[in-house]
């Protein structure tokens, strides 16, 4: 297997930025990181990082759609495909497609393709969110109010989630009953609560039945009030859920984003994009499931205002998060990458750069720009 030594970078290591560290991959893997004045095998190509950053690649649990593509309409490889192509040049290396509320066949659609998106090896693909159709109505946001529907023991019996990747479902407690939410976490689902009008008490009883997290805090859940603490305070005090949150200062305000990094910290926050098509294309309108969505400022919007999805890219977000909490790189790191991968279950192999960890890897410069993506050791963007 050829070897590569990635030298003089600027590497987040152990939770620390440090300089003049060298990252040599084989094959797909990381197979060390080797400190200032070690010596390196002289036989090995070397690639001098002249100073950049090297940081773990991002892990994104929230993508509907770019380079044009909104995977409900096309929920196949090619669409997969088509995501991560426009992703990857801002630093993704780990995505879930994912599908808003729709037809259980689309749903059914969206999981085989990215069940034979991981078994063709497209880059990236770790897994699919489903997120809805069992939300609440009131809290659906763009989600077409005629596709949700109600979850049944029928339903989780008919069900399946991958099994060589992720299967995340948002859905909203109140609509169901603590058991169905054990029962799905039982299968093997990743159970976020999300789009919801649920009680404090209603999301406490879902976290003891499993739910792991929170679909884009703050944004389509029961706010925080001085007497009914709702969604948004359930998730912001429990300590083992993760929270996705859209750092794009449009979604959540820049104060509120800094609270939520108050209460949960860097490893309980996930960055996420919630893209939409226009991510990484020329597109400033698209058709989203019938509804005409403008984007301006890079805001989606449908045509009465609501906000559908983001124009937002995992390299903004880490810019935005750093810039709004005052956070350092290796926090806003553990956000866009360790976080997420603990959340998936994907530690082992993802989320920090360490010996026997896949080579997904961001080269990016001091405006915290993308030069180069590496998945599993190999280049997916080099440079415009
Ligand atoms: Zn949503």
């Amino acid at each position: 297997m050829t070897s590569i030594a990635y030298t003089n970078g600027r590497v987040l290591n152990q939770g620390k930025v440090e300089d003049n560290l060298a990252i040599i991959v084989t094959g797909t893997q990381i197979e060390a990181v080797i400190e200032p004045g070690h010596a390196i095998a002289e036989d090995i190509k070397t690639i001098d990082l002249e100073g950049n950053y090297v940081l773990p690649g991002f892990i994104d649990t929230q993508v509907n759609g770019g380079g044009g593509v909104l995977f409900n309409d096309s929920p196949d490889v090619a669409g997969i495909r088509a995501m991560g192509e426009a992703h990857y040049q801002f630093g993704t290396t780990g995505f879930l497609p994912t599908l808003i509320s729709d037809e259980l066949d689309v749903i059914r659609q969206g999981v085989s393709a990215v069940k034979e998106a991981i078994n063709q090896g497209v880059p990236g693909v770790l897994g699919i969110h489903i997120e809805g159709p069992f939300l609440a109505h009131d809290r659906r946001g763009v989600h077409d109010a005629q596709k949700l529907q109600q979850l049944t023991h029928e339903i989780i019996n008919a069900l399946e989630p991958l099994r060589s990747g992720q299967t995340l479902l948002t859905l909203a407690p109140e609509t169901v009953s603590p058991d169905m939410i054990r029962s799905l976490t039982e299968k093997g689902f990743i159970v976020c609560g999300g789009h919801s009008n649920a009680r404090y008490e209603q999301v406490n009883a879902a976290i003891e039945n499993g739910l792991r997290g929170f679909t884009h805090l703050f944004n389509a859940m029961s706010q925080l009030t001085a007497r009914e603490p709702g969604m948004v305070g359930a998730a912001l005090e429990s300590k083992n859920t993760w929270c996705g949150i859209i750092a794009d200062n449009h979604h959540v305000s820049p104060v509120s984003l800094k609270l939520a990094y108050r209460c949960k910290g860097p490893e309980r926050l996930m960055l996420v994009t919630d893209a939409m098509p226009p991510v990484g294309s020329s597109q400033s309108e698209f058709s989203l499931l019938g509804k005409k969505v403008r984007v301006s400022d890079g805001v989606c919007r449908d045509p009465d205002g609501t906000l559908a999805g983001t124009a937002l890219d995992m390299a903004s977000a880490v810019r935005n998060i750093i810039e709004d909490t005052g956070c350092s790189i290796p926090e806003a790191s553990c956000m866009a990458s360790a976080s997420p991968a603990v959340f998936l279950g994907q530690q082992a192999d993802r989320g920090t750069i360490e010996a026997g960890k896949r080579a997904d890897l961001v080269i990016i410069n001091e405006k915290l720009e993308v030069l180069t993506t590496l998945i599993g050791g190999k280049v997916v963007f080099a440079g415009k």
